[in-house]
């Protein structure tokens, strides 16, 4: 047991036999080699390589107790500073492997998981709550190293205020409790990577209002009566020169589905309790682990973009007129504010009650709020330093062709060849225009949560009374003068 191997996660995976659909099927045989599987079963493998590297082992593992039995960094629970830039360098290695394109790297849930089992003392003491449970689970996943997909929010039906949709049969909810455990059915919005993974983690978003709702559970993929039901694939194909990206790190996302799902008791951590749903989220540490883990990652995929947009530059030889340079600068902007509101996260971070060392929150908020306006943006610069070359990228085939020297010769770049040229702006535009790039966007506009709300929160919990008595000093002395 410890830490698994590429090809142990491929062969748990295709053992489980998850019920996922796609295409009006259910995926039939082995999962890792379906075409809209095969790419990013294949990139996560890779990173589950990369905790064997004896040169890395130290950076992505950690020992888990004196017979040295070890396990992925990303379970660690943080003690000390040293311990949250041990976790950020772990979550860069993984998160360089994808240009930062994996936003389900396990590393995001397993930081979920070592979230939860270090706020366990939210949970102490309060009514149909198992800090106990969900203790075990924790070192159960670490010693295992599982893989996990989760799954918060309620299916998009009606988001007025004014709607009680907590009462309609749509949403995930317990229907009944009986000796075996809960026993949920209704649909849950969606689950990057879901069906690919060892578990899944189902947990109430925060704000819930019926106590049906309000529960925290983890359940092996495979179990009886769950579901998993695709989008559309936005792998195209599996050429590494035509689909670059998409190829490797299409996650997909899919709806969750319980049909009568029995929850064994001794995986519930909590049920039937309102305040438990709404405080573990907020008074416990997933807000600032989770963040911190984002951010980590949204600076290498920052860094893949600038290089990209300085490639571009080169390769048409553009750098000389001052918008380029400009635009080039809004990806630089954006880049080192990111890193430097990680290490402020980290530097002014405070160890709690529990001996915790919890990275400061606002910082990361900022980030992570930031960055879901800048990345759009930075996406949008691509296409603007790369123009027509974002659609004269004539596949792979054609330059093996007959008049693939001439287009060899046609397509040329500043000091490079067409194939070359070409092979630089199919990257750009899998990774701005393509289903696969747009999704993306989509991604980093919204996989932790609404904008628009996050801003409100950043406002709301703000502390600006010491500025506006700043303000009023000043005014003070104006009068005094
Ligand atoms: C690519 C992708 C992957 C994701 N992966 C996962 C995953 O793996 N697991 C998971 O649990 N979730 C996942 N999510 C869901 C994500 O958490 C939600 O998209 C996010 O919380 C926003 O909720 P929503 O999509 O339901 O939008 P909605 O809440 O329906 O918002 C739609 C629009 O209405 C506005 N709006 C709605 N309510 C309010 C309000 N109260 N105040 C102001 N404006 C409002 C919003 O601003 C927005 O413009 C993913 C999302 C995306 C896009």
């Amino acid at each position: 047991m410890g830490v698994r191997t590429g090809k142990q996660y491929k062969e748990r995976i295709n053992r489980l036999k998850t019920d996922v659909w796609i295409k009006g099927e259910r995926v039939k045989g082995k999962i890792s080699e379906h075409p809209a599987f095969k790419g990013i079963i294949k990139s996560q493998a890779e990173l589950y390589d990369l905790q064997h590297i004896t040169r890395l082992q130290d950076r992505m593992t950690y020992a888990l107790n004196s017979d040295e039995e070890r396990t992925g960094m990303s379970y660690l629970i943080p003690k000390s500073r040293a311990d949250l830039e041990r976790r950020r360098e772990m979550i860069q290695v993984w998160a360089r492997h994808s240009a930062g394109l994996m936003g389900r790297s396990p590393d995001y849930m397993n930081t979920v998981l070592a979230a939860f089992a270090s706020s366990v003392h939210v949970l102490k003491g309060e009514p149909n709550c198992f800090p106990e449970r969900l203790e075990r689970f924790y070192e159960y996943a670490c010693t295992h190293d599982l893989s996990f997909t989760h799954t918060f929010v309620n299916p998009q039906n009606n988001r007025s205020k004014l709607a009680f949709i907590e009462e309609d049969v749509t949403n995930a909810r317990v229907v009944k409790r009986i000796e075996e455990g809960l026993v949920i059915s209704g649909a849950k919005l969606l689950a990057t990577q879901g069906g690919i993974t060892d578990e899944i983690i189902v947990f109430s978003a925060p704000g819930v209002q019926d106590k049906a709702h309000a529960f925290a559970f983890s359940i092996p993929s495979d179990t009886e009566g769950l579901k998993f039901i695709c989008r559309k694939s936005f792998v195209s194909d599996d050429s590494s020169y035509n689909s670059p990206l998409s190829s490797r790190f299409e996650e997909m996302d899919s709806i969750v589905l319980f049909d009568e799902v029995v929850v064994p008791w001794e995986r519930v951590f909590f049920y039937d309790n309102i305040k438990a749903a709404n405080e573990f989220y907020t008074k416990g540490n997933f807000v600032p682990f989770t963040l911190h883990q984002i951010v980590s990652r949204q600076v290498i995929k920052a860094e893949f973009i600038l290089g990209l947009a300085q490639m571009i530059v080169d390769t048409i030889n553009i750098s000389e007129y001052q918008h380029v340079q400009s635009k080039v600068a809004e990806i630089i902007k954006g880049l080192e504010s990111s890193k430097a509101l990680l290490l402020a996260s980290e530097k002014n971070a405070t160890r709690n009650a529990q001996g915790i060392m919890i990275p400061k929150r606002m910082p990361l908020y900022v980030a992570v709020n930031q960055f879901q306006e800048s990345y759009p943006r930075f996406t949008e610069i691509i296409q603007l330093l790369g123009a027509s070359g974002m659609v004269t990228i004539p596949e792979e085939a054609q330059f093996r062709s007959s008049i693939g020297s001439k287009l060899d010769h046609y397509l040329q770049g500043f000091e490079v060849g067409g194939r070359e040229r070409v092979q630089l702006f199919t990257l750009a535009f899998d990774l701005c225009m393509s289903g696969f790039g747009s999704r993306q966007s989509l991604y980093e506009r919204f996989f932790f949560g609404d904008p628009i709300r996050l801003s409100q929160i950043i406002y709301q919990t703000y502390q600006t009374e010491a500025h506006t008595t700043f303000v009023k000093k000043m005014m003070e002395k104006e009068q005094a003068d």
